[in-house]
């Protein structure tokens, strides 16, 4: 079963977060799509602390990713005494529909170019910059607000060698020495550990799946020294409630992680 999660819906449910918690967060944007829609989010935090990015849908027709971090979205915002505790330490940012071009085209993986923005380099790993217009839009915002962490979700339906149902997965890159600062290199490996010890990931399979060099994931660890949190819902067992527990589950292990080693640099 499919949960869909449309653009308008969390266009929606972001309007409502951002009009009704004004003391707690407020709108902003990565940009404008092929086809000129909003890619909306959602930050709630505090400017000058670490940045957190985290979004879903780069593949637009994975509707548990998007609802799980609609769900972070709603978390970030709340009135929860962890979430207040979030705002004090992060600055964070939040897109729950990355794509919306390939949602309202109910696209499988593309945007309406055509083009995939996971493997977002497509043939050529080495290009100055991903080929989907969207995922350029990532790109930019990334080389110009430098977060500390990116949380990227997706989901799968069906059954795979990686991921098998109900359960959900998760993606590291391999080569951890893609990270040229060696502080970032021990931050990767300590949320590898709390994704691997601390979600349901490896649920699935005992060892991640992996990152290509034609990923964004990969590319930003190479070239900007960004560590990820890539975690993948299970589509057919999680709709919008169970999406968005198991999504801010990952956020809260991930954060903790985050902000020891954040402090520790200091
Ligand atoms: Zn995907």
């Amino acid at each position: 079963m499919t949960y869909v999660a449309p653009y308008s819906e969390i266009a929606e449910s972001l309007h409502q977060f951002t009009s009704e918690r004004t003391d707690r967060c407020k709108p902003f944007s990565v940009g404008t799509t092929v086809q000129g829609r909003e890619i909306l989010g959602l930050r709630a935090g505090t400017p000058g602390k670490p940045k957190l990015f985290c979004v879903a849908g780069q593949h637009p027709h994975e509707h548990a990713g998007m609802w799980g971090v609609l769900g972070i979205a709603d978390f970030v915002s709340s009135l929860l005494p962890e979430a207040a505790a979030l705002r004090d330490q992060l600055d964070v940012f939040v897109v729950p529909t990355v794509n919306p071009d390939g949602n309202v085209l109910g696209r499988n993986a593309f945007n309406a170019e055509g083009f995939d923005m996971y493997q977002a380099f497509g043939d050529n790993p080495d290009a100055d910059l991903p080929e989907a217009h969207e995922s350029r839009l990532l790109w930019e915002w990334v080389e110009t607000e430098k977060p500390a962490l990116w949380m990227n979700f997706h989901c799968y339906t069906g059954w795979r060698l990686n991921s098998e149902y109900p359960y959900d997965g998760w993606y590291e890159v391999e080569d951890r020495t893609l990270f040229s600062d060696p502080a970032q290199r021990q931050l990767y490996a300590a949320l590898c550990d709390t994704m691997r010890l601390e979600t349901d990931g490896p649920s699935t399979h005992e060892r991640a799946s992996i990152h290509q060099p034609n990923t964004l994931c990969y590319q930003f660890a190479k070239r900007f020294d960004l560590p990820h949190a890539f975690y993948e819902i299970n589509n057919g067992t999680a709709g919008k409630h169970l999406g968005a527990q198991r999504a801010i589950h990952v956020l809260k292990r991930v954060t903790n992680t985050l902000l020891h080693y954040v402090q520790y640099d200091e």
